[in-house]
This record gives structure tokens, C-alpha cells and sequence, in this order.
């Protein structure tokens, strides 16, 4: 490719990037397409012959990115959307262009001193040990959550792990229990434990579970706590759990990929008591923190056992492991090739600086409660779990109508689907106490009151056709 066309390709490229940050909120959030449908556009052999760069750039931008829902639209409410920032894109692209290895002092002292350094404010903000704190980026909260729970298994365990017991809640991430089956844990060696009303893990149960563990042999080792539940937005009784934690000697994991950055705001602050207490903690930049995808972290209270559990030495990285004194990331978790995350979190920082992030996180938080406030005062919504870290639970149900429990499920199932296939607005549910509820999590700062409110008179408007 020659200088003139990478630049052409290049500023094609960047108008492309720049005119959907721009016009993203006239679209539609919902890209829905059949696998028929897509296997008609894109279904083909390797092409073994060359083919003009116009032309596949062209097909790309018409076909392949209008088919992918927007999460960082306003009327994106669901799952958890990704409000991302143009500053971390650009450094994104700095990132790839120059195919930065993000794994070794030897390979980029930079990079690994900018994630270093970014991981510092982290421990800073969070209020781990300075000295012996440390952690890792890695591509989500998923392979975050891994990370801490082959560390604490590693630390706790070393290689049998037969009766060891760890404890979460009915509210935990999916995510953990695929890190315990990955790392090799029997189902037998789970135990989950109920939430209370407000969807934190109940402490009774807790203290219960582990008490009969210990009378049957058993080895209780690890409690996970959610900082900020995917489903309500509910904290765990950090504080009660660190100390049961200290009691009983077991690895103290909190789970804030969704809540962690509410740290950021006062409410949050509040809320996250007790996390700087954790052993491990998983946070996840790509969420509320406005960083395009892959990006996770992983904090934990000594960065000495990351190395510990991580490390191997293959001869033919023996030259680079000469400078032993300084950390290679390659030793603290999975990969090896690592691509050089640090630089969006680094760049979008300070470029935007610590306040226009606590402002974002705050206005989130305070919108939720306005939309909370709005559904208390309609006749026709129930809020079925209060805003809690920008994520609200509620559903149609309209006083002086009296359906049956079965038909509120069917109703409210049936606007969320309408709504979906209207395009407008990404709003599905999720099930809470049997109860099916649409969910709201607001934290794209570019969500406004009106959008929410546009959204629920969209829902009205089709139980209107089904009253
Ligand atoms: N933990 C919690 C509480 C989450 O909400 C999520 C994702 O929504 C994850 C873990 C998994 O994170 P990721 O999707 O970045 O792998």
C-alpha cells in the first residue's frame, strides 16, 4: 500500500469514525437481521484474487456496521451499554497502528510504565496499598474475574483444591461461574447463596453455608461479592462480608465490573464501602469508565501474586527476562501478546481530566432517581427495584386494571418485544423474584430525561392495541 493510499484509506477511515459519533443518536439502536439475511450479504469463499480497497471499505460501511446495534445510542438501555469516548478511540488506533507488544518491560518500558502508572490512580482511587497493590488490564470483566479466581485459587489452594468451598450470591455474574468451571471446581464445590429483598446476598445464609461446611470437612475458601449487580444495581454487604472474610481466612473477590466506577461520584462512594477491603477486584474501563471494548482491570492487594500464579519461564524469553527487577505483564495473567490497553485510559484521562468523569458518573446516578420519580408518580408503571447505581427495574402495571401475576409477565414481555422490533429504543427484560420487569441501565451521559421519557410512552403505546 502505498504512502498516498494509506492516508486516503486513512482519512476515510476517520470521517467514517467522526460522522457516526456525530449522527449516531439519529439512528436506531437495534440491528436485527436473520442468519438467512446475513449469509445472503456476506456468505462467500476466500477470495483468492486482489479486490479494490474502495470497494471492500465501501461493502463495510453499508453493510457490515449499520448491523450491529449502537450501545452507545441514548435509547440504548440494555445490558449494559458502551458510551465510549472519541480521545480512547484515537488512542486505540495509535495503539494498533503502531502494534505496540503490551506484554514486557523489554519490549515497551512505555507501555509498561503507562500501565503502571494508569493502574496506580486505580489503586489510588480505590483505596488499595500503594506499595504492594498492583493489577492487570485485560479484555473484560470476564477474563478480570478469571484472573482473580485462578490467583486466589493458586494462593489459598496451591494444586489440591478438592474441598475447597466458594460462596456468591444468586445475583452474581455469569462470568464467575464460568471461571470456576474453566479453572476446574466440581458444581459440589459452589454454593450459592440467596439475596435478600434488595437483591444483596443474604449474611445469615452466608454465615450458615460456611458453618456446615466446616462441620462436614469441607474447606471454605473464597467469598465473591458484586459491587453493583448486573440485574438491580445492588452492593453486597462489603463491609460484613470483609469481615466474615477475616474471620474465617477466606479470599475476599469483589465483582465491580458494572458498580466499580460509581467510586467516582458521592452516592457511589456511599454505596462501595468496604471495597477497598477486597483481596482481588474486578472493575471494567469499557463499561462506565467510557472506554471503547476490550478493556478490563484487575486490582489486587499484592501485586506479588499475580507473579506467582502467573509466571513461566520458555527459554526463548530468557534474554528478555534479564531486567527481573521490573514487571513484565505477561507474568501478572493470561496473555502473552498483550495489546497496549493502558494508552486509551491514559490518553482519555488526561485529556478530560478526573472531574469530567465524576460529573458523567454522577449526572447517571441522578437521572435514574429522576426516572424512578417519574415512574412513583405515572398510574401505569410499578417500580419494582429501586435506581441503584443508574440501573432501575420496573413494569407496566397500571392501577385499576387487575391482571393476574401471569399476565403482567405476558404484557410486559410483549412491549419489550414491540419496542425492540420498533427499533427504537434497545429496552428488554430480565427476571426478578419471578417477575418479568423491563431494565434500565443509564450510563451513557448522553441519555437525557426525554429520551426515557419517549421511550416509556413508546411502551404505552403498545399495550394500548393489547387493552
Ligand atoms: N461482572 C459483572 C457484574 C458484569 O455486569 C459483567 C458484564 O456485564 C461482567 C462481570 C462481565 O464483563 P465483560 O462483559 O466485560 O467480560
Amino acid at each position: 500500500v502505498s504512502k498516498e493510499d494509506m492516508k486516503s484509506y486513512g482519512y476515510q477511515v476517520i470521517d467514517a469514525i467522526v460522522e457516526h459519533f456525530d449522527t449516531e443518536h439519529l439512528k436506531k439502536p437495534v440491528a436485527y437481521a436473520s442468519r438467512d439475511e446475513m449469509d445472503l450479504l456476506f456468505n462467500a469463499e476466500i477470495p483468492e484474487k486482489e479486490s479494490d480497497f474502495q470497494e471492500v471499505f465501501d461493502f463495510v460501511i453499508k453493510k457490515v456496521l449499520p448491523n450491529s446495534n449502537i450501545v452507545s445510542h441514548p435509547k440504548s438501555f440494555s445490558f449494559v451499554p458502551g458510551p465510549s469516548n472519541y480521545v480512547s478511540v484515537m488512542a486505540d488506533t495509535l495503539a494498533t497502528g503502531f502494534n505496540v507488544f503490551s506484554g514486557g518491560w523489554a519490549a515497551s518500558p512505555a507501555a509498561a510504565e503507562v500501565e503502571i502508572v494508569t493502574m496506580n490512580w486505580l489503586l489510588k482511587l480505590f483505596k488499595f496499598p500503594a506499595k504492594t497493590g498492583g493489577g492487570i488490564f485485560t479484555s473484560g470483566g470476564s477474563m478480570a474475574n478469571l484472573t482473580a479466581l485462578t490467583t486466589a485459587r493458586q494462593q489459598r489452594c496451591g494444586d489440591d483444591f478438592s474441598k475447597a468451598i466458594i460462596y456468591m450470591s444468586d445475583q452474581t455474574h455469569s462470568s464467575n461461574i464460568k471461571a470456576i468451571r474453566i479453572l476446574g471446581f466440581k458444581k459440589e464445590q459452589v454454593r450459592i447463596i440467596p439475596t435478600d429483598l434488595e437483591f444483596k446476598m443474604a449474611m445469615n445464609k452466608l454465615k450458615n453455608a460456611i458453618a456446615k461446611d466446616r462441620l462436614e470437612g469441607l474447606q471454605p475458601f473464597c467469598i465473591i461479592a458484586t459491587a453493583g449487580t448486573t440485574n438491580t444495581g445492588s452492593v453486597d454487604p462489603l463491609n460484613e462480608i470483609a469481615k466474615i472474610c477475616k474471620i474465617e481466612n477466606l479470599w475476599f473477590h469483589v465483582d465491580g465490573a458494572y458498580g466499580g466506577a460509581a467510586i467516582l461520584s458521592k452516592k457511589g462512594k456511599q454505596l462501595l464501602k468496604g471495597i477497598e477491603k477486597a483481596d482481588s477486584l474486578t472493575i471494567d474501563p469499557h463499561k462506565w469508565l467510557f472506554q471503547p471494548y476490550e478493556m478490563g482491570c484487575l486490582l489486587v492487594r499484592n501485586h506479588k501474586w499475580l507473579s506467582k500464579t502467573f509466571s513461566e519461564k520458555p527459554e526463548y524469553l530468557r534474554d528478555i527476562e534479564g531486567n527481573t527487577s521490573e514487571i513484565n505483564f505477561y507474568d501478572h495473567g493470561v496473555q502473552l501478546t498483550r495489546r497496549f490497553r493502558a494508552l486509551k485510559f491514559y490518553m482519555s484521562m488526561k485529556t478530560f481530566g478526573l472531574d469530567a468523569f465524576k460529573s458523567a458518573i454522577t449526572y447517571s446516578i441522578d437521572l435514574a432517581d429522576n426516572v424512578e420519580d417519574y415512574l412513583r408518580k405515572s398510574m401505569n408503571w410499578e417500580v419494582i427495584s429501586p435506581a441503584t447505581l443508574a440501573v432501575i427495574n420496573f413494569r407496566y402495571n397500571p392501577i385499576g386494571k387487575t391482571f393476574s401475576e401471569k399476565e403482567l409477565d405476558a404484557l410486559n414481555q410483549k412491549i419489550s418485544q414491540n419496542v425492540v422490533d420498533s427499533r427504537e429504543a434497545l429496552l428488554v427484560t430480565t427476571v426478578l423474584q419471578n417477575q418479568v420487569v423491563l431494565r434500565m441501565c443509564l450510563i451513557n451521559p448522553r441519555t437525557t430525561l426525554n429520551d426515557v421519557k419517549e421511550t416509556l410512552e413508546l411502551c404505552e403505546s403498545f399495550t394500548e392495541t393489547r387493552l
